[in-house]
Parts: C-alpha cells; structure tokens; sequence
C-alpha cells in the first residue's frame, strides 16, 4: 500500500507543483503561443478565470489545445468568462475547437458582425463562433465591467471595458494630456481592429491593459484630450506588435514598466513598435512571445526575453502578480527564468 501511494504521489506531484494552490494569493496571467494570433489567459486568486481571445482554428486544434495546456498549467478546468476582442480569424477563429474541449460560461463581445463582412470567410467564422456561445452572449459597451469574485484576505479583482465598437469611455471631464501636443492621425481604419474590446484589469495597485489589436486613431482617443486608462504596470503590446497600432502617444502616457508582446515568427513585432517601446523612460522590460525571424537581432528584443527563438517550439510566458508583497513577477517559459518588478 505505502508503495502504491508512494507511486500515486509521484505522478501526482509534478502537476501539483505546477498547479496554482485553491485559494492561492496570487493572481496569474498566461501569454499563450498562438503563432501571431492572441491567447490570454487569467487567473484571479478566487480560481476565477479570463481567457482574452482563442487563437487561430484549424492546425488539428492546435490553440484550444495550447490554451487547455496553460489552464491545466494554472490549475483551472474551465473558462469562466471568455472575451472575444474582435471578428478577426486569430483571435476569435480558435472558439468553437475550444467550446469543444473545456466548458465556457459567459461570452463577451462588441455585438454583431459590422455589414458588410470584411472578406467571404468572416460570415462563416461568425457563425461557428456565435454556435459555440449557444446563441447567448454579452455585448459589452465602454464604462461596463465584469464583476469578479474576492478571495477573502486579498484586495478585489476588477476588469473595465474603455473602449469597444470604436467608441471609448469619455475623458472630457479629467484633466489635460500634455502628451497630446505630438499626436498625429492616421487615415480612418475600417476594419474590426478599430472595434476591439480594450479593458484595464486591476488587482490591489497593479494595473494591466489589454487592447486586442486597436488601432492608432482610438488609441489615441483613449489618451487625448485627457487619459481615461491611467498608467499600468503591464501592458499587453497591442495588435502583435504593429505599427499601425501601440501610437506612442498612448504608451508615453500609460508609462508601462513591463510590455508583453504575443507575435509570432513572421507576424508583427514591428521594428518600429520595438524602438517605440524601447524609447519609453518608464520600461524595464519587453517580452515576445516570438522572435521576429525576418527582423535583425537589434530589431527584437535580448533573447533572455524572448519565448520562443525560432517558429520550431511553442513556450508561454507568464506573470504572477503579488497585491501585499506589491511585485509582479515573469517567466520565460523557455529558459524558466523568473524577473521581479515593483507594482507603480
Ligand atoms: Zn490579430
């Protein structure tokens, strides 16, 4: 019996130790490899989860099963709230292999497919998607928020959506942005990237946005004349790292100390956005989730924070953040090397 047992906890332990513990202090977010698509995963310390945007579909379900690999990896068997950033095949294309492997609770979006579709595909992948919610979802409109459960002795979780369908939460009242004296416009972009979901997620004092692939005019919109998101400790790169989003004139007033970027090895991770980034007085770190293969080594981020070197592996990164020790801390899943930063 002992000898048994001592099997049983063998093949148990390894995935207890990965696992985040029940009721766990921390809250975890998971940068999972779409290859260029977008996949984020988030825990709060109550158990409750996020998964921000599904990936790619096809590929043998390759996503949904990357993304039930990081739930597995965080200790969770379902999708609580799955938010769908926009209508675009790497990002919401993934949902219905997904719906198939792990049960999804509440769907999120912002609202119906715009008329006309973008290309002959979209209406086809809408359906899928829109089947696999079960025909129930959540529009959500700037100002609205998802309401989270506390894990007792930890501070609130909050998520509040600032922008969707291309309106954004008003900021005519707070006071003005100096950093809006540069800002310059780009021709109107028609696509869904301009609809996108943008939220800000607070635990305790750290604050992290995730904007999907907005694009810069609502970007700056989000920042001018007054700033409406505040400044955040991590910010996801927006749009895998492309320079028709992430318009500096957002980044210089969010001030971000840790950027994360999920491109992949030939899409986004734009030099431009890397110099951008760079630039920033407030970043102590850029992470990508990908090296951009077609780009020079100046161009990419130090490979110490890069995942994945090349388009043969598919490493996550993930951050846990500390709300009473006030820190954030990063993984490289591929050389499992974890940095520190101090919550703003
Ligand atoms: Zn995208």
């Amino acid at each position: 019996m002992r000898k048994f047992l001592a099997i049983v906890l063998l093949l148990v332990l390894p995935a207890t130790l990965l696992a985040k513990a029940p009721g766990s202090k921390t809250l975890e977010i998971y940068y999972v490899d779409v290859e260029g698509g977008a996949a984020t995963l988030i825990v709060t310390p109550a158990g409750e989860s996020i998964l921000v945007d599904t990936g790619w579909p096809g590929f043998e379900g390759r996503d949904a099963k990357r993304i039930q690999a990081a739930m597995k990896q965080a200790g969770i068997t379902q999708i609580d709230h799955l938010i769908i950033t926009h209508y675009h095949v790497d990002h919401f294309g993934g949902a219905p292999e997904l719906a198939k492997l792990i049960p999804v609770k509440n769907h999120y979006n912002h609202g119906e497919l715009p008329s006309p579709p973008e290309n002959a595909a979209q209406p086809k992948q809408y359906a899928d998607y829109y089947a696999a919610t079960n025909n129930k979802t959540i529009t959500v409109k700037p100002g609205d928020s998802i309401k989270l459960r506390t894990m007792k002795g930890t501070p609130p979780v909050t998520l509040r959506f600032l922008a969707a369908r291309a309106e954004t939460l008003p900021g005519k009242t707070r006071e003005a942005n100096p950093a809006c004296a540069d800002a310059k416009q780009l021709p109107e972009d028609k696509s869904d990237n301009a609809r996108s979901v943008v939220f800000k997620l607070s635990y305790g004092a750290f604050d992290f946005f995730d904007a999907g692939d907005l694009t810069w005019n609502i970007e700056s919109k989000l920042v001018c004349p007054s700033n409406v998101i505040g400044k955040v400790d991590l910010y996801q790169v927006t749009h895998h790292g492309m320079d028709i989003s992430n318009n500096p004139v957002l980044l210089k007033s969010v001030e971000p100390t840790v950027a994360i970027m999920n491109n992949g090895p030939r899409k986004g991770g734009s030099a431009n956005t890397v110099k951008w980034l760079r630039e920033l007085p407030s970043l102590q770190a850029l992470y990508q989730v990908h090296r951009n293969i077609t780009t020079t080594d100046d161009q990419n981020t130090a490979p110490e924070y890069i995942a994945n070197l090349d388009d043969k592996t598919s490493e996550m990164i993930w951050v846990s953040v500390d709300a009473a020790k006030k820190t954030f801390t990063v993984t490289n899943g591929r050389t499992k090397v974890s940095k520190s930063y101090s919550i703003k």
